[in-house]
């Protein structure tokens, strides 16, 4: 029986199991682990929605690895360059380090397209992909995503992290929107 469940006024129907998420979580660490063993990678986690994920992917790693947090902030800028996302809290240099950016989920692409440029600019060693969920009918930009969890519809999830206005993170399986 499925278990419908409300956050504020919308209703949600349980979508991926927390045993399915763990076992698609594991097997892109054991990828991670492979690929980055001797390199001490820098997990680079876009919070918020992004931290148990970064939690379960980084103890799914059995190699050296720092795990450090960032906010992207979006702010208006001028007409002419939009809307610009300024990174807050870093604080490890990434100058030639093999960097793992984190992300709950790639939508539209815009947060991620805006932030790999400016990371591009601190001089890492490298740039790779851990994402957990992708929309391929939203994303409007081409992304190469090494590790990649699940492909999911054009429609909203929250748990596992993900909320609908605060709500939801702390579920432990992933919901969708029930229309
Ligand atoms: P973008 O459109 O830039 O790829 O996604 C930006 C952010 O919107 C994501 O990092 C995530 O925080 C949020 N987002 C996009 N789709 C969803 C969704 O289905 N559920 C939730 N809870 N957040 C989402
Ligand atoms: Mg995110």
């Amino acid at each position: 029986m499925q278990k419908i469940i409300t956050l504020h006024d919308l209703r949600f129907e349980p979508y991926l199991t927390k045993a399915a998420i763990l076992a698609q979580v594991q097997k892109m660490g054991a990828a991670i682990q492979k690929d980055f063993q001797d390199k001490k990678p820098v997990f680079l986690a876009v919070l918020n929605g992004s931290f148990i994920f970064a939690a379960d992917l980084a103890r799914a790693c059995e190699i050296d690895l720092e795990t450090t947090f960032i906010k992207l902030s979006s702010y208006h800028g001028t007409a002419s360059t939009g809307e610009i996302k300024e990174v807050i809290g870093l604080d490890v240099d990434l100058k030639n380090r093999h960097v793992v950016i984190v992300e709950d989920i790639i939508d539209s692409g815009q947060t991620l397209y805006e932030f790999i440029p400016k990371l591009e600019g601190m001089g890492p060693a490298s740039i790779s992909l851990a994402v957990l969920l992708l929309k391929p009918d939203a994303v409007k930009y081409e992304f190469d995503i090494p590790y990649l969890g699940f492909e999911i519809p054009n429609k909203f999830v929250v748990g596992y992290g993900l909320d609908y206005n605060g709500l939801g993170r702390n579920l432990e399986e992933i919901y969708q929107l029930v229309e």
